[in-house]
């Protein structure tokens, strides 16, 4: 199903996951994974592209898995920085092929050995969007509360991503955030400046204290101070933390539904659990308000 047309009807709760790196038994125990998610109702999974390229593959191997097995919409990224115009028509074709409908369309994040020849082909998620036109997937793309961090400032950003919508994006999904408002100042701005797509806010819950610098590093996204306190102080205890990070993601979504967000996108990284644990907490504000 085309995911334009679902938030057309509803809000949505989607689960995002990565193709691993490892063999045939870790993509089993991805495809249970996935099992179990489906059990939680999801309206979309969308499924990671590498910004190396290297396992494009694997991904449209596990968007066949999402929308023919398990039955459910795949969402497949595509990220144009490591691609060619070939390596593109490869990956559409076989996710057309295999009956996927939706597309996010990415650059992808640079390597850390970033060269010239990342980005020749598609330098934007824009050049990439225009590529896939003809392939007529319903296209999303990202954006970012916070700013992306090689931007100037958040109102360049912005300015970019209606070019992402004029480019064919239908829907946009967030990166991850841990205060709202940064969401709430995004939607209000990019409002301001003509987007009217839908915007899904991106949660990641927190629940290993090691992520704390490398979601800094990663993304930029900032975790507000009551917070880290309470992560800081129970870092040593990983059922408290496990605790402290569901429950705050739950506040968050919470707050985010309240005030109107069209859909829940959780970043859960392979990890069926942690969708669980989250949709138990909301189990009848699912059922009621999705
Ligand atoms: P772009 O839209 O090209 O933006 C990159 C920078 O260029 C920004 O600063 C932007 O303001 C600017 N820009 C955008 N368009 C233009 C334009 N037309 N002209 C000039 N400047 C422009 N990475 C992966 O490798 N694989 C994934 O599967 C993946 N999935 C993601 C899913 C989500 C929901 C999000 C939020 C991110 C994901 N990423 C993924 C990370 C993403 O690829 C990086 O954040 C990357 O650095 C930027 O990708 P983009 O598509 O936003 O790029």
């Amino acid at each position: 199903m085309r995911i334009d047309e679902i938030l057309a009807r509803k809000r949505t709760l989607s689960f995002e996951v990565f193709p691993p790196k490892k063999g045939a038994e870790e993509r089993d125990k991805l495809f249970a994974a996935i099992d179990e998610l489906k059990e939680l109702s999801p309206d979309f999974i969308s499924v990671t592209y590498g910004a190396g390229g290297s396992d494009s593959k694997n991904s449209v191997g596990i968007a066949d898995y999402i929308q023919n097995r398990a039955g459910l919409t795949a969402l497949a990224h595509i990220t144009g920085g490591p691609s060619s115009p070939e390596d593109v028509d490869a990956v559409a074709s076989a996710l057309r092929d295999k009956g996927v409908e939706n597309v996010l369309c990415l650059r992808g994040d640079r390597p850390a050995n970033y060269e010239a020849e990342y980005c020749r082909y598609f330098p934007h998620a824009t050049d990439l969007a225009a590529y896939l036109a003809p392939y007529r997937f319903t296209l999303g793309a990202a954006c970012y509360p916070e700013g992306h961090m090689e931007c100037e400032s958040l109102y360049a950003d912005l300015v970019n991503m209606k070019k992402k919508e004029d480019a064919g994006a239908k829907f946009f999904i967030t990166q991850l955030f841990y205060d709202n408002s940064y969401y709430y100042r995004l939607v209000n701005e990019a409002r301001r400046i003509g987007v009217t797509a839908p915007i899904i806010p991106g949660i990641m819950p927190l629940v290993n204290p090691k992520n704390i610098r490398r979601i800094k590093e990663m993304c930029g996204s900032a975790i507000p101070l009551e917070f880290r306190n309470m992560i800081e102080i129970y870092a040593s205890r990983p059922a408290v933390m496990e605790e402290i990070g569901y429950n705050y993601a739950v506040y968050q979504i919470m707050d985010l539904i309240a005030k109107g967000a069209p859909g829940i996108h959780l970043y859960v990284m392979n990890n069926a659990r942690t969708a669980k644990a989250i949709c138990a907490r909301l189990e009848r504000v699912l059922r009621e308000l999705f």
